[in-house]
Protein backbone atom coordinates (compact mmCIF):
# COMPACT_ATOMS: atom_id res chain seq x y z
CA UNK A 1 0.00 0.00 0.00
CA UNK A 2 1.12 3.27 -0.94
CA UNK A 3 0.47 6.21 0.95
CA UNK A 4 0.14 9.67 -0.61
CA UNK A 5 0.55 13.36 1.38
CA UNK A 6 -2.46 13.61 1.87
CA UNK A 7 -3.22 10.50 3.45
CA UNK A 8 -0.31 11.70 6.08
CA UNK A 9 -2.12 14.64 6.15
CA UNK A 10 -5.64 13.24 6.97
CA UNK A 11 -3.78 11.12 9.77
CA UNK A 12 -1.84 14.08 11.20
CA UNK A 13 -5.20 16.20 10.73
CA UNK A 14 -7.14 12.83 13.00
CA UNK A 15 -3.97 12.86 15.47
CA UNK A 16 -4.56 16.34 16.57
CA UNK A 17 -8.04 16.16 16.43
CA UNK A 18 -7.72 13.21 19.09
CA UNK A 19 -5.73 15.62 20.96
CA UNK A 20 -7.41 18.37 20.79
CA UNK A 21 -10.70 16.53 22.60
CA UNK A 22 -8.46 15.10 25.19
CA UNK A 23 -8.19 19.04 26.43
CA UNK A 24 -11.94 19.46 26.39
CA UNK A 25 -14.65 18.53 28.92
CA UNK A 26 -16.63 15.75 27.98
CA UNK A 27 -19.51 17.11 28.53
CA UNK A 28 -19.37 20.45 27.67
CA UNK A 29 -16.51 21.01 25.48
CA UNK A 30 -15.07 23.83 27.97
CA UNK A 31 -11.57 23.88 28.16
CA UNK A 32 -9.90 22.62 31.83
CA UNK A 33 -8.52 24.99 34.60
CA UNK A 34 -6.68 23.51 37.22
CA UNK A 35 -8.45 20.72 38.46
CA UNK A 36 -9.80 18.03 36.07
CA UNK A 37 -12.79 16.13 37.31
CA UNK A 38 -12.48 12.11 36.32
CA UNK A 39 -14.44 8.70 35.88
CA UNK A 40 -12.95 5.98 34.32
CA UNK A 41 -12.49 7.16 30.91
CA UNK A 42 -13.95 10.99 31.15
CA UNK A 43 -12.66 13.86 31.90
CA UNK A 44 -14.44 17.14 33.15
CA UNK A 45 -13.81 20.72 33.61
CA UNK A 46 -16.14 20.84 36.40
CA UNK A 47 -17.69 18.64 39.41
CA UNK A 48 -21.17 19.63 37.96
CA UNK A 49 -20.61 18.61 34.06
CA UNK A 50 -19.17 15.64 35.71
CA UNK A 51 -22.39 14.80 37.57
CA UNK A 52 -24.44 15.62 34.79
CA UNK A 53 -22.47 13.35 33.04
CA UNK A 54 -23.29 10.86 35.44
CA UNK A 55 -27.15 11.49 35.85
CA UNK A 56 -27.51 11.17 32.29
CA UNK A 57 -25.66 8.33 32.18
CA UNK A 58 -28.05 6.79 34.50
CA UNK A 59 -30.81 7.64 32.95
CA UNK A 60 -29.79 5.86 30.18
CA UNK A 61 -28.99 2.51 31.74
CA UNK A 62 -32.07 2.72 33.50
CA UNK A 63 -34.08 3.46 30.03
CA UNK A 64 -32.17 0.38 28.52
CA UNK A 65 -33.18 -1.68 31.46
CA UNK A 66 -37.14 -0.89 30.87
CA UNK A 67 -36.88 -1.42 27.06
CA UNK A 68 -34.50 -5.09 28.22
CA UNK A 69 -37.31 -5.91 30.72
CA UNK A 70 -40.05 -5.00 28.29
CA UNK A 71 -38.52 -7.42 25.24
CA UNK A 72 -38.14 -9.88 27.59
CA UNK A 73 -41.38 -9.70 29.05
CA UNK A 74 -43.19 -9.58 25.42
CA UNK A 75 -40.92 -12.49 24.32
CA UNK A 76 -41.88 -14.52 27.37
CA UNK A 77 -45.50 -13.68 27.09
CA UNK A 78 -44.86 -14.56 22.87
CA UNK A 79 -43.72 -17.99 23.86
CA UNK A 80 -46.74 -18.67 26.34
CA UNK A 81 -49.72 -17.33 24.71
CA UNK A 82 -48.53 -16.62 21.33
CA UNK A 83 -48.05 -12.92 19.56
CA UNK A 84 -51.85 -11.99 19.12
CA UNK A 85 -52.40 -11.77 22.41
CA UNK A 86 -49.55 -9.85 23.84
CA UNK A 87 -50.77 -6.80 26.54
CA UNK A 88 -50.76 -3.09 25.31
CA UNK A 89 -47.34 -1.54 26.63
CA UNK A 90 -47.80 0.27 29.46
CA UNK A 91 -46.24 3.59 30.68
CA UNK A 92 -45.17 3.57 34.93
ZN1 LIG B 1 -17.48 20.85 31.42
Amino acid sequence: MVRTSSDTRRRISAKERVKAKSNRCDFCGGPFGLIRHRTLTHQFCRLSCKSKYLQRRMRQVAARKRMLAEALSLSVYDRLFGAKEAPSRKRS
